[in-house]
């Protein structure tokens, strides 16, 4: 339905867009999802004909959105970051305008309004000026103009932005009534907003796409990832028990940690009833029932979200690997000792605890390997 090649949008030296490749199929709702200034608007302005790429192509049902504009823009509805409302205009005159613009039959232009304007929920501003709507009015409007003429594929960005609980609910409702007979692609900042309505996440993240699969395997990913590794002391069999009145584990893998007298444990506990709410916490569960069979809790605890993946996922600077900021600091202060007793080092020689075991690891490897 929509293929987009290796997209390039370039603002000067800054890279909106950075070699963006991904298609979209029919009927379903596709979600963008990423921070503020990841590049979903200009992503979606390109695919629409508003703005041209750098590089790239981008195919709508076939047609170069550049090269056979007028046939590939046929196919798309868009209600784009700020809807170009006209303010002076009433809703049904604008929308009037926009039947026309869109080209629909003069005989069916009234039918077509009056349905899209019961969709979007804008009849009782009909006869409203725009510039006195709310901005959750507005952006209704802009719907109105986006679904007019129902045309394949629909693409939203932030389409609940400006719009209160209610109002969200019920653009949700519409997004899906309307994913029956259309393909849609909707962007959003917010998690929950993509996960509620969307079968498909893309995650955008600096102009690049840096995971794409189905909310179900995306959520599927994350339930049991509510997970817990630790160590304790005792044996298997007493942790086991200790741990077995625990209600909310699922499974527990206990095995020897290397240490006399303790055990490694990872323990996976039940997710909640929406996979995409916060995991319940269960760790001071473990800990006490660890404490009451006198079993003490050797590590501490961690679980991952879904969250957490996109946060770290996004956020570049996060990519920085712990370890490599910890090399940074030894050699600096290393660095600092050096410049104490006026001999030189060279950084690059300098290895921390982690990467000894890495390297430790590595022999081990090759070793089994052999
Ligand atoms: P998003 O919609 O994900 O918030 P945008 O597509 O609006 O992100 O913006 C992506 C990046 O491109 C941002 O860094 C933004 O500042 C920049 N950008 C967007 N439009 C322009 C423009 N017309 N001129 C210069 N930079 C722009
Ligand atoms: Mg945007």
């Amino acid at each position: 339905m929509i293929e987009v090649k290796d997209l390039v949008k370039k603002y000067g030296d800054h890279v909106a867009v950075d070699h963006l490749t991904f298609t979209v199929e029919k009927g379903q709702i596709y979600g963008f999802l990423g921070p503020n200034g990841a590049g979903k608007s200009t992503t979606m302005n390109i695919m629409t004909g508003y703005i041209g790429a750098t590089e790239g192509e981008v195919l709508i049902d076939g047609h170069d959105i550049l090269k056979d504009a007028e046939a590939a823009k046929k196919c798309i509805g868009y209600l784009p970051e700020i809807p170009p409302v006209y303010p002076d205009m009433t809703v049904e005159e604008y929308l009037r305008f926009s039947a026309e613009l869109k080209g629909i039959k003069k005989e069916d232009r009234e039918a077509q309004i009056e349905k899209v304007m019961r969709m979007a929920q804008v009849e009782e501003v009909s006869r409203r000026l725009i510039k006195n709507l709310s901005k959750g009015y507005r952006q209704r409007v802009g719907l109105a103009h986006a679904i007019m003429g129902f045309p394949p594929i629909i693409i939203l960005d932030e389409p609940t932005v400006g719009l209160d609980p209610k109002q969200i609910i019920e653009i949700r409702e519409l997004i899906k009534k309307l994913s029956k007979d259309h393909t849609i692609i909707l962007s959003s900042h917010i998690l929950s907003e993509i996960s509620e309505v969307c079968d498909y996440v893309m995650i955008i993240a600096h102009g690049k796409l840096i995971a794409s699969d189905t909310t179900e395997n995306l959520t599927k990913m994350m339930q049991g990832q509510n997970i817990y590794d630790f160590k304790a002391k005792g044996s298997a069999s007493q942790v086991r028990e200790a741990l077995g009145m625990v209600s909310g584990i699922e499974k527990m893998d206990i095995k020897p940690s290397g240490e006399d007298g303790i055990v490694e444990v990872a323990v996976e506990c039940k997710n909640g009833e929406d996979a995409l709410e916060k995991r319940p916490d269960y760790r001071e569960e473990i800990f006490y029932a660890l404490a009451h069979a006198e079993c003490p809790m050797m590590a501490s605890a961690k679980y991952v979200s879904l969250e957490d993946i996109f946060l770290e996922l996004t956020e570049e600077h996060k990519k920085i690997r712990p370890k490599k900021q910890k090399r940074r600091l030894m050699a600096r202060r290393q660095n600092e000792k050096d410049a104490r007793t006026d001999m030189p080092v060279d950084p690059e020689e300098i290895t921390t605890e982690d990467e000894q075991a890495e390297n430790n690891e590595e022999v081990k490897d090759h070793g089994s390997d052999l």
